[in-house]
């Protein structure tokens, strides 16, 4: 059946974009999220809906973090103001040409690109009348997350982490950063919170140098850490092989990886273990479906991660993990700090960090009429 709708969809002639909307969507948070690099209040995130000449309307999100993609989200508009432009009239399912025209055009905005990636795959996806992850050529619907722990100090996160376990969680990221003795305190109580059975996950998120990187592996190395993302500022991958070399703790690259390139190279340079390969640095889907290519030539772990997406980007990750045999673990749960879901369909996502796939076409998310109406809105036509 599903060859026959692929078939169907190749032969069709006629196909075209015939409309974008590009929309700012605000999101608050329900607390302050801190991590060593900023604290987010709210996200604000690009969704693009591409609508073709069969009525069918693709959708993708891209969440810029400033901080890591140096993208500002009043930005990623007018960038996808622009290459909305280069995309209309053109047939959604020459999807690679597309893509490589947008890599050429908007570089350095992966965000941006992320948005109008996902959104072309969704709207292929639902041409063929397909899930997501069954056109990415994947047959399983289940996956595990784990949830996230932001900086507030050892007795706020101890309470905090107590309650994500008590709703069933058992895979938990602590974001440290701060001091070595205050990162220590955060992890020390968050093992004695949880108890052995609880795997505990690291992310400093570049804060620390060599010599306080080194001693923070060490002393968390008796807490049962399945790994450490990101302990040095990106640029410092010689940096990274030396500490892995001595490491008690596997390592994690996240913001020294933006695409098949940096994973190419830091992968040759022996420097981590495991990269976390994020559609919003990677600029969506094709881009990080290379660099998963990449990790499993040369033997790496891949974690899926996250910004701090909508329903909508975490919908096409999950799709792209369940379709993925070289990604093993995911970190996407940052629609648990929204004050509301701006989202319908999807996937569903438990307090657990249980992540199921929908079984309609695309990846199944889109925003709410209400959310339509009140987030800023430009349309291309
Ligand atoms: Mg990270």
């Amino acid at each position: 059946m599903h060859f026959s709708r692929l078939v169907r969809l190749l032969m069709s002639e006629n196909m075209k974009i015939t409309r974008i909307e590009i929309l700012l969507v605000e999101i608050p948070y329900v607390h302050p999220f801190r991590i060593a690099l900023a604290v987010m209040d709210r996200a604000r995130n690009l969704v693009v809906r591409i609508h073709e000449s069969q009525g069918l309307i693709g959708v993708g999100e891209g969440s810029p973090a400033p901080f890591v993609t140096g993208e500002l989200p009043e930005g990623t508009l007018l960038a996808a103001s622009e290459y909305a432009g280069f995309l209309l009239g053109r047939d959604p399912r020459e999807i690679q040409a597309c893509l490589s025209n947008m890599e050429k055009i908007l570089c350095m905005n992966p965000a941006t690109r992320c948005a109008f990636d996902l959104a072309l795959h969704d709207l292929v996806a639902r041409l063929a009348g397909l899930p997501l992850y069954s056109l990415l050529g994947g047959t399983r619907r289940v996956l595990q997350s784990n949830r996230t722990l932001g900086i507030d100090g050892p007795e706020a996160m101890q309470v905090q982490a107590r309650e994500l376990v008590a709703g069933g969680a058992r895979i938990l990221k602590i974001k440290v950063g701060t001091s070595l003795d205050e990162d220590l305190a955060c992890i020390r109580a968050v093992r004695q919170a949880v108890g052995p059975g609880v795997l505990l996950r690291v992310d400093a998120n570049q804060a620390w140098d060599e010599p306080t990187a080194h001693a923070a592996l060490v002393a968390m190395a008796a807490e049962g850490i399945q790994f450490c993302e990101q302990p040095l500022p990106a640029w410092n991958e010689a940096g990274l092989r030396r500490l892995r070399e001595h490491s008690p703790v596997p390592l994690m690259a996240d913001e020294s990886v933006f695409d098949s390139h940096d994973a190419f190279r830091i992968a040759c340079s022996g420097a981590v273990d495991y990269l976390n390969i994020k559609l919003g640095k990677a600029g969506g889907l094709l881009e990080a479906n290379r660099i998963q290519t990449v990790a499993a030539a040369a033997g790496l772990g891949c974690m899926l991660g996250g910004m701090s997406e909508s329903m909508i980007g975490v919908s096409a990750a999950a799709h792209l993990m369940c379709a993925s045999t070289a990604i093993g673990l995911a970190d996407l749960d940052s629609p648990f700090h929204f004050t509301e879901n701006p989202v319908q369909g999807g996937v569903d996502f438990q307090p657990d960090g249980r992540v199921t796939l929908p079984e309609g076409p695309g990846h199944g998310a889109d925003l709410k009429p209400e959310w339509l109406e009140r987030s800023r809105r430009i349309t291309i036509d």
